[in-house]
């Protein structure tokens, strides 16, 4: 039995802020904007497998008015999340993902990123994907004014 899960997030890309992307922080002259890390590639991952169990979304287990998540690691958050996938009976068999960005280039950080985010999930290497790619100048992202990230997850069924 398999289920599968996607998600997507944006957030702005502003001054005076860090850059955080699977838990990995990115040397940048700007950060992502948001009332948590704003950790865009935890949070489409996030969305990715509650998704896969029709558990609703970040914002439904997260609120962003909850003062409890003001500037949260979002990868504990994404630990939760993955708590409620294994309770649900649930494991993941892979992951990809597509982060949307300009700037900076983001090819040298994808492998730190990867195994970061392998361990924080307890999978393998080789069971998360993750690719970078520029707009190709074109609207706010190609602007260098966002950071987008499309995720999907398989989730296959614990057995017994
Ligand atoms: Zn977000």
């Amino acid at each position: 039995m398999y289920r599968i899960g996607q998600g997507f997030d944006i957030h702005q890309l502003v001054e005076e802020r860090d850059l955080i992307l699977g838990g990995v922080n990115i040397e940048h002259n700007k950060g992502l904007l948001g009332h948590s890390d704003a950790d865009v590639l935890c949070h489409a991952i996030i969305d990715a497998l509650l998704g896969a169990l029709a558990l609703g979304d970040i914002g439904l287990h997260f609120p962003d008015n909850d003062p409890k998540y003001y500037g949260c690691d979002s990868t504990q958050l994404l630990k939760e999340v993955l708590y409620l996938i294994i309770k649900g009976g649930y494991k993941i068999n892979n992951i990809d993902c597509t982060i949307k960005a300009q700037t900076p280039k983001l090819q040298p950080f994808l492998i730190e990123i990867r195994s970061n985010l392998s361990r924080i999930l307890n999978i393998n290497l080789n069971q998360i994907s993750i690719k970078a790619k520029t707009m190709e100048t074109l609207g706010p992202i190609g602007e260098s004014k966002a950071i987008a990230v499309d995720a999907i997850v398989l989730l296959e069924e614990i057995e017994g």
